[in-house]
């Protein structure tokens, strides 16, 4: 079967992951979190004391940049690609509100950017590869054969993402949640550099009232489509 690129862009807490995670599995195909990478990068700011509430030292970070190591090692318990900082294992710590407080704001820097674009282009060089972000379909791999844009509203997104930080045993409230992701979309749809727009070619799936078998089911037979014609 002819292998092809998978391009899976949209707002935050859209659910780009999960669906991205099971197309991966069902196809053999590589999945990367893009959004691992940026929050990588925001908890080396961070770790390093180079960006808080009120302050960013963007000029440090630049020069750190060839200091940041980024991989992605397959933990076979898990089933998915977990994200290392410098050979240091940092998947549970990006995940928190604090990284996600920050990492619009490192994901503007334009040298962050063209940085992680690079590394995103080389894993994806041989196709057979389902990569989810905001940036996937417009800039990192524009002749993707497949591009899928995903939304839904606030809320909805909002209440998944603080029902998964709850399970998680984090105490943050729905409203700073709901916060949160109001200002991410703004910084992300905002940015100079790359920002979240729909490519001309992507399908958007609002996903608000679809369960995640109907999603699935959904782009799987959009996948056939185009391996059938690609
Ligand atoms: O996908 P996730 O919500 O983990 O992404 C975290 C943040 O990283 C986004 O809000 C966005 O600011 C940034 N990002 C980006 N480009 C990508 C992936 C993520 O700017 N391709």
């Amino acid at each position: 079967m002819k292998k092809i690129t998978i391009a899976i862009d949209g707002f935050s807490s859209t659910g780009k992951s999960t669906l991205a995670k099971q197309l991966a599995k069902q196809l053999e195909y590589v999945y990367v979190d893009t959004g691992a990478m940026y929050r990588a990068v925001a908890f080396f700011a961070m770790q390093n004391k180079l960006i808080a509430a009120d302050s960013f030292n963007k000029k440090a970070l630049i020069e750190a940049l060839p200091n940041i190591q980024l991989e992605f090692k397959f933990n076979p318990n898990l089933g998915f690609a977990e994200m290392f900082l410098n050979g240091e294992n940092v998947e549970t710590q990006i995940r928190t509100i604090e990284v996600s407080n920050y990492v619009s704001r490192v994901a503007e820097v334009s040298e962050v950017r063209s940085k992680l674009v690079e590394q995103q282009q080389e894993m994806g060089k041989n196709k057979a590869i389902v990569m989810d972000g905001r940036d996937i379909g417009t800039v990192v791999f524009p002749d993707a054969e497949l591009k899928i844009f995903m939304t839904a509203s606030a809320e909805t997104r909002a209440q998944r993402r603080f029902d998964e930080l709850q399970q998680k045993g984090d105490t943050v409230s729905y409203e700073d949640v709901l916060k949160n992701v109001v200002e991410r979309d703004y910084i992300d749809t905002h940015r100079e550099d790359s920002p979240l727009v729909i490519a001309d070619d992507a399908i958007e799936i609002d996903n608000s009232y679809l369960t995640r078998e109907e999603q699935f089911a959904a782009v799987l037979e959009l996948v056939n489509e185009v391996v059938k014609t690609a």
